[in-house]
């Protein structure tokens, strides 16, 4: 009997403490629409990190209040590292700030995994009109207050931010018009249904190549290494500056190691050169930091864009 027990002991000994991560596959969620910039960026990443892992990274866009929606999903989800979010400054910073409803506490609810990169946003306008420059824009808005709006990502989104920061520091009044992330915005520039976006450069660069777009100034204090023609909004309205970022977060409460593998995964996507040439190709800086710097990130961000929030006026349309 008591070897029996001892030839036991000996065996769960040789087991694991705890199973092998991953023995599934994982869900990615993205909180935005298919076509925009989480997607795109979301979509490289995940096949990669899948490659990594040993497992199927599948992406799921839940889109909807400003990345809020599916930010909220993974909030409420089994923390086993499973589900996870791709998050940006809309969900972990923007939101919190600009939205009424707040249905998750970005530093509570969230385990952060990885900030992955920082993407600069682009002024884009539909061919059809007439402008080249953003001075152009700013005296056509001047003109005719009423004349001109433009899409975004949505409430509580950075293109949203880009927009009222501009209308605020340009002195102009252009109205808003939302949609659950910037691939539907896309969609009714392209169509011209609405003449003005502001997006993220890795969904808007494919077609301001292709001259579907007309992008007048990035977002960012320096020129976009991809589009060096293109200038800075701040070349024009001194101080101007935006961006975003993508960054992985699971639920609070998953385990540590779960979040060191999925932090280790990340970093290999990111360090793989297709994926490497991709974001170039974007000019998203990569970043692929660890968990604890992303925290700080997160924090830092909530700061900085507070008074930004406030003196831009941005509220809900
Ligand atoms: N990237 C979002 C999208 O895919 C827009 C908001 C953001 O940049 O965080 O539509």
């Amino acid at each position: 009997m008591k070897l029996r027990y001892a030839a036991l002991a000996l065996m769960l000994g040789a087991l694991p403490a705890a199973a092998e991560f991953p023995e599934r596959a994982i869900t990615l969620v993205i909180p935005f629409a298919a076509g925009g910039s989480t997607d795109v960026v979301g979509r490289i990443v995940a096949d990669r990190m899948g490659a990594d892992l040993g497992t199927q990274v599948v992406v799921e866009n839940v889109g909807g209040a400003g990345g809020s929606l599916g930010a909220g999903n993974v909030a409420l989800a089994e923390p086993d590292g499973y589900t996870i979010l791709m998050g940006t400054v809309a969900t972990h910073a923007l939101n919190p700030l600009i939205l009424q409803q707040k249905p998750y506490d970005p530093v509570a609810d969230f385990a952060p995994v990885s900030l992955l990169v920082v993407v600069p946003n682009v002024l884009a306008v539909n061919p059809e009109l007439p402008v080249n420059t953003v001075q152009e824009l700013i005296d056509l808005a001047k003109s005719d207050p009423t004349a001109l709006a433009y899409a975004s990502s949505g409430n509580g989104t950075p293109l949203h931010l880009s927009g009222e920061l501009f209308k605020s520091m340009a002195g102009v009044e252009i109205e808003h018009v939302p949609y659950k992330g910037s691939g539907p915005a896309l969609t009714d520039v392209l169509g011209n249904q609405v003449p003005i976006i502001f997006d993220n450069l890795p969904s808007a660069s494919g077609h301001i190549s292709s001259g579907k777009l007309r992008a007048l100034g990035v977002t960012t204090a320096e020129r976009a290494p991809s589009f060096p023609d293109v200038p800075t909004i701040a070349e024009t309205i001194p101080g101007y500056e935006t961006y975003t970022w993508n960054a992985l977060f699971a639920p609070a409460g998953t385990p540590p190691e779960v979040i060191e593998r999925l932090a280790a995964a990340a970093k290999a996507a990111m360090a793989d050169p297709a994926v490497v040439e991709r974001m170039a190709d974007f000019s998203a800086t990569i970043v692929a930091s660890g968990p604890e710097e992303l925290a700080e990130h997160v924090k830092a961000e909530m700061a900085k864009w507070e008074p930004v929030v406030k003196d831009a006026n941005v509220r809900m349309d």
